[in-house]
């Protein structure tokens, strides 16, 4: 079975297209027979994507600290819950488990959880394509961050491209069929070039 992580808010947003979105996300796993990866929690965007799966009878699993137990959040319905120690252990049994990644609106949750695979991508800890669901321009300000963070310095284009962006699940899961990572060597090299000859 493919399994795809989402990383989405564990608000609802306060608009209801982000809502809309995240149901045309469970029907697009629907129609593809594709299990999920999640936070494992019954609020928000999460709890819309999760709960029509789980009616559908698709593969669901939750990942979930312990501390985010003990604050009733979990879904009651998952058969698999894994439960971990921590934040940090959650995201990488995200990561083990899954074949690849998709963003959904959300707050620091999501963009913690996109950042590590960001990094783990640029740094071939992973290869697995990650996709930004850009639903009603929502990331927009992000990705306009990025590129400034290129024109800065800070940011190789390259690795911005490695981002795969749509405002629609059927466009951003055919791109992300489509992924090649960036290759190491080369920018490791410009970077150590860069602080030799400054
Ligand atoms: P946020 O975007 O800040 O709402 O956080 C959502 C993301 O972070 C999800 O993808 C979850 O994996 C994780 N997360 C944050 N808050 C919770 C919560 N209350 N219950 C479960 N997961 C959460």
């Amino acid at each position: 079975m493919y399994r795809i992580c989402v990383f989405c808010g564990s608000s609802m947003g306060n608009k209801p297209v982000y809502r809309e979105a995240a149901a045309e996300v469970a029907g697009f796993f629907i129609k593809n027979n594709l299990g999920l990866v999640y936070g494992g929690a019954s609020v928000g965007l999460m709890k819309i994507l999760a709960d029509k799966l789980l009616e559908n009878g698709n593969e669901v699993i939750g990942i979930m600290p312990q501390l985010l137990i003990d604050k009733e959040v979990a879904h009651e319905g998952l058969e698999k819950m894994i439960v971990v120690n921590s934040m940090s252990e959650r995201k990488q049994k995200m990561v083990e488990l899954s074949d690849a990644f998709i963003a959904l609106p959300g707050g620091f949750g999501t963009l913690d959880e996109l950042s590590e695979v960001m990094i783990f991508n640029q740094l071939r800890i992973c290869d697995k394509p990650l996709g930004i669901l850009n639903t009603a321009g929502y990331f927009d300000k992000l990705l306009t961050f990025f590129h400034h963070a290129v024109d800065e310095g800070f940011v190789r284009q390259e690795h911005v491209k490695n981002l795969i962006v749509a405002d629609n699940i059927e466009t951003l899961v055919r791109k992300m069929q489509q992924y090649s990572p960036v290759s190491m060597g080369k920018w490791i090299e410009d970077i150590l070039d860069e602080s030799v000859n400054s």
